[in-house]
């Protein structure tokens, strides 16, 4: 293709918020093999609401709540915030659903005073977070971050998780004092256009792959509503790049669609990175495109662009 027409399609693309960094990027494109789509954020509307909360001890319902906004209210991580929103409502609202929006907007300073004081805190990436309270060591995340510090899943949670995950919900457990005390369900939408995308590229002879940090029976469920049969789940935030590499290893080119910071060294890796608009700069830097809509039709678009401007014209 001329320079005009690399020129071309680039304007092209940027009227349909499809943003390209150069010639080379547009070019490589036309020849993916896989797409690779991270799930969270991505494929995912990222909105994740708590839909269950269920405490296999004899702790409170209420303290439950407490207990697990007040470990999670320091993390930025979606289904911290989906947590700490969940405990918030569940507190104030039933309670005095009135005086509501004055509630709403003093959020912050209501919640600060209602949360308890958390102490040693620490995030960790791909499995939860950490911390003490009232001097005991408070754990939620994943069953990894659970198992892993020998804390006992009694075997009527582990069926409410299991059956939890086969919905398509990711499952957080959580521990105080080393005890289990219980667990949340939570739910992060398809996007609507999801399943479309994932047929159309099928159709164009691309091979779409899911890739999560979440675990197995989650991940599953999710791609199968999505129509995506190839799987890579419980990979952690630096392996991510890693599933790119291999599947590079046999000559194919391999396109990753991103929003997270979890997602830059992939998108990083890919021979086409394309990070979703709205979704984090670290991302967005790491990437060749930038999907301004946060549209996973644009995935589409910037194949078919590529396509257009190099496959025959050549
Ligand atoms: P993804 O690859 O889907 O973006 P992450 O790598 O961010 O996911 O996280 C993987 C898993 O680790 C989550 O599904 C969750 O089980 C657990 N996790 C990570 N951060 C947190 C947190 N702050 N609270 C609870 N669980 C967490
Ligand atoms: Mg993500």
């Amino acid at each position: 293709a001329t320079p005009t027409a690399v020129m071309v399609a680039t304007g092209v693309g940027a009227n349909h918020g499809v943003l390209v960094k150069g010639g080379d990027a547009l070019e490589r494109a036309q020849n993916v093999n896989y797409v690779i789509f991270d799930k969270t954020g991505t494929l995912t509307q990222g909105k994740a609401v708590v839909t269950t909360a269920k405490v296999f001890s004899g702790m409170d319902l209420g303290y439950f709540l407490k207990l697990v906004a007040s470990a999670e209210a320091s993390s930025e991580h979606p289904l911290a915030k989906a947590i700490v929103e969940y405990a918030f409502h569940f507190h104030f609202f039933g309670k005095l659903p009135k005086s509501k929006n004055g509630i709403e907007q003093r959020k912050e300073e209501i919640l600060s005073r209602w949360l308890l004081q958390v102490e040693d805190f620490s995030a960790l990436p791909g499995k939860g977070v950490q911390c003490l309270i009232n001097g005991k060591r408070v754990l939620v995340g994943n069953r990894t971050l659970i198992t892993e510090n020998g804390v006992n899943v009694p075997p009527e949670a582990e069926n409410f998780l299991v059956d939890l995950e086969l919905n398509a919900k990711t499952g957080i457990l959580v521990s105080y004092d080393d005890d289990f005390v219980g667990l949340m369900g939570i739910t992060d939408p398809l996007k609507r256009e999801a399943a479309v995308v994932v047929e159309g590229l099928k159709k164009m002879g691309v091979h779409p792959v899911m890739l999560t940090g979440d675990n197995w029976r989650t991940a599953k469920a999710v791609a199968k509503e999505v129509g995506i049969e190839d799987v890579r789940a419980e990979v952690m935030p630096a392996g991510k790049a890693d599933v790119v590499r291999s599947l590079q290893k046999d000559g194919s080119i391999v396109a990753m669609v991103g929003d997270g910071i979890n997602d830059s060294p992939a998108l990083a890796a890919a021979d086409v990175g394309m990070a979703i608009g709205g979704g984090t700069d670290i991302a967005i830097e790491a990437a060749d495109y930038v999907l301004v809509r946060n549209n996973l039709e644009d995935v589409i678009t910037a194949i078919d662009l590529s396509r257009k401007t190099f496959s025959r014209i050549r």
